[in-house]
């Protein structure tokens, strides 16, 4: 079996739920045997990580590893630690966090780097992977002592491995110097508080269908009243109803909710390629032929303006 060595993917000690996707797909390829995972940055993470699969911990120690994310000096520690570890796999979640560290690590390691992987076949030399936002697999193989890659974000689903024994923790101290510390994150501006677009495990999508900038408050109320959130089409973006940040699209947000209520959205390919991980999608439209409709699990055909404030009476009425 392929040695594998896993990039945690944290904000400053916290763990994205990312790096669980890379564990759990990690554990399909390791089929029992180690796998291992690098922490940058001086964080005790080894419990969490041990439950979905890592049985050792590099703890990567170094002063630009303990500021705030930069890519350069992660991608070097990732670097060295397969230069002394020598894995014949490397995998992170293909964030856009993860892929930049990804990138980083072959350029310094010169070796290629397959992003986006849906499946991974053998050890590491044949896969299938999204490209052009997902709407094209492709079908690449990898000729490389050391095969870098990550995994589609929301492509696999994270799963405990459970009866996992503590993995062992190895200091690791990367030689690091200053100038890869050129991008570095220096302050953060929180827009908004509460669940993101990208995690909201509801999003009340809605389209040009909406009408107009106020017709979606009564989307707004149905996401408040779900613990969701709004997402919209590129017509909405474009006719400046909605920011960009609540875009869901090939060239917006890729969603994963629970259930996706997509309102008055005809579902083209670009938007639908950000909306095909939700685990269900309910269609709200007039045209019973709308592609959203078509490939949506559940639809309502007819007017969202007289639908949305009936499930919202609805839901209000089952909230009591
Ligand atoms: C390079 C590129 C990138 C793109 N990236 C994105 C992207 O990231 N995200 C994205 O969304 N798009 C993107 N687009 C645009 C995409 O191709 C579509 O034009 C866009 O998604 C259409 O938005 P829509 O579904 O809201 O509008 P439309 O296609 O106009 O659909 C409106 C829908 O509303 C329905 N409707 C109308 N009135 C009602 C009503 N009263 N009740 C119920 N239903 C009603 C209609 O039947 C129709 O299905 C991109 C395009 C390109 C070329």
């Amino acid at each position: 079996m392929p040695e594998i060595l896993v990039l945690a993917e944290h904000d400053r000690g916290v763990l994205d739920g990312a790096t669980f996707e890379a564990l759990t797909f990690a554990r399909g390829l390791a089929d029992g045997d180690d796998i291992a995972v690098l922490v940058c940055g001086d964080h005790d993470l080894t419990e969490e990580l041990g439950a979905y699969g890592a049985t050792k911990v590099h703890v990567a120690s170094h002063d630009l590893l303990n500021d705030d994310f930069g890519p350069e000096a992660w991608g070097q520690t990732l670097a060295e630690l397969v230069e002394s570890e020598s894995p014949d796999i490397v995998l992170a979640c293909g964030t856009s966090k993860g892929n930049e560290v990804m990138a980083q690590a072959a350029a310094r390691l010169d070796v290629p780097f397959v992003a986006n992987c849906t499946e991974v076949e053998g050890d590491g030399e044949e896969m299938t992977r999204v490209q052009w936002g997902g709407s094209l697999l492709e079908r690449s193989s990898l000729d490389a002592d050391v095969r870098l890659l990550s995994v589609a974000h929301h492509s696999v689903e994270s799963e405990l491995n459970d009866g996992q024994a503590a993995p062992d923790v190895a200091q690791f101290d990367p030689d690091l110097d200053e100038s890869l510390s050129r991008t570095v994150v220096k302050g953060r501006e929180i827009a908004e508080a509460g669940v993101t677009l990208s995690t909201a495990p509801v999003v009340v999508g809605g389209g040009r269908g909406v009408g107009g900038p106020d017709g979606f408050a009564p989307l707004e109320e149905l996401a408040l009243l779900l613990g969701g959130r709004v997402g919209c089409s590129r017509a909405v973006t474009n006719n400046g109803w909605r920011p960009h940040s609540d875009q869901v699209g090939q060239t917006g947000t890729r969603i994963a909710p629970e259930i996706y209520i997509a309102n008055g959205i005809s579902g083209a390919i670009q938007h639908w390629v950000g909306a095909m991980a939700s685990k269900k999608i309910l269609a709200i439209n007039t045209d019973a032929d709308a592609n959203m409709v078509v490939k949506a699990d559940y639809a309502v055909i007819g007017d969202l303006h007289q639908i949305i404030p009936a499930i919202i009476d609805e839901v209000k009425a089952r909230q009591g």
